[in-house]
């Protein structure tokens, strides 16, 4: 018996990250995954792997949500469950970000995750879940990353208010909000084929040994076992929660 069984689930930005771990093992826990993303080579391969259904969809365009839909519907005939992980971060201070590139992040960020719910929600029946990944910026402030902790903070807040919404059909909305994890966004280095993983991954541990208390990032496994609490029965009465996922580095500072 799997976790998911007899689920069908769409998980945004699914092809490689967070995203991917996601699929795998909403797989795993015997969902029908959809994978969607707009890297649709490495995208169709794992939907492949998985024997999944791939489908492009730029979450900040209102067409692709609705084809990801009609085809998600086509293959599997229902939708119960969504993940908006697609996400982009963009390093500026504000006072030096550029309009477009600000716009940029809201439209794939927060409008993305706005025509997730909107789209998909309608769709689904009593005991459908969403979990929207929002971040440590979605909780505190960052310098440098304005335009991304501003709607990371948005998508908190749009949580919060799509459970209220759609609780009455029980339909459940959380976020995840991760620190850092070891994916592209904060580790690079990851997407250079020259570089070997667990070298850039002890790397990155070592940058992050004096700032995080469990002295290391995070593994995007152990955000998609979070992502699986929230989709299953396991969460069953939580509704319009952040889940800080960061080993510790929003619990505070030390002086010694
Ligand atoms: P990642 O860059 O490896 O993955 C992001 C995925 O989103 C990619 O597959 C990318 O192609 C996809 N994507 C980008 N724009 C898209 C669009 N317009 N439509 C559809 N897909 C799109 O990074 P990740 O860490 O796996 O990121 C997953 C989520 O986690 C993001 O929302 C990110 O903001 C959030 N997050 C990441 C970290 C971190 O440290 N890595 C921390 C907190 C939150």
């Amino acid at each position: 018996m799997g976790k998911l069984d007899g689920r069908v689930v769409i998980v945004t930005g699914a092809a490689r990250g967070q995203g991917e771990q996601e699929a795998r093992l909403f797989t795993a826990e015997g969902a029908r995954v959809v994978v969607a993303d707009v890297l649709d080579e490495q995208g169709e391969a794992l939907a492949k792997e998985l024997g999944a259904l791939y489908v492009h969809l730029d979450v900040g365009e209102e067409g692709d949500w609705r084809a990801a839909v009609t085809a998600a519907k086509d293959a599997y005939g229902h939708v119960d469950g969504l993940v908006n992980n697609a996400g982009i971060l963009r390093f500026n201070a504000l006072v030096d970000t550029p309009l477009d590139e600000f716009m940029e992040v809201v439209r794939v960020n927060q409008v993305g995750c706005f025509l997730g719910v909107r789209t998909v929600a309608p769709e689904m029946e009593h005991g459908g879940t969403i979990v929207n990944t929002a971040s440590y910026t979605g909780m505190t402030g960052m310098a440098a990353v304005g335009a991304y902790a501003a709607t990371k903070h948005a998508i908190v807040g749009l949580t919060r208010v799509a459970a209220l919404e759609l609780a009455h059909r029980e339909v459940r909305v959380n976020a995840m909000c991760p620190g850092a994890i070891d994916t592209a966004m904060s580790n690079p280095a990851l997407l250079d084929p020259s570089m070997g993983t667990e070298e850039t991954s002890r790397a990155l541990d070592e940058l992050y040994r004096g700032l995080v208390p469990l002295g290391r990032v995070g593994r995007p496994e152990e955000v998609a076992r979070l992502a699986l609490f929230l989709t299953s029965d396991d969460s069953s009465y939580i509704t319009g929660q952040p889940f800080v996922i960061d080993g510790g580095w929003l619990a505070g500072v030390s002086v010694i």
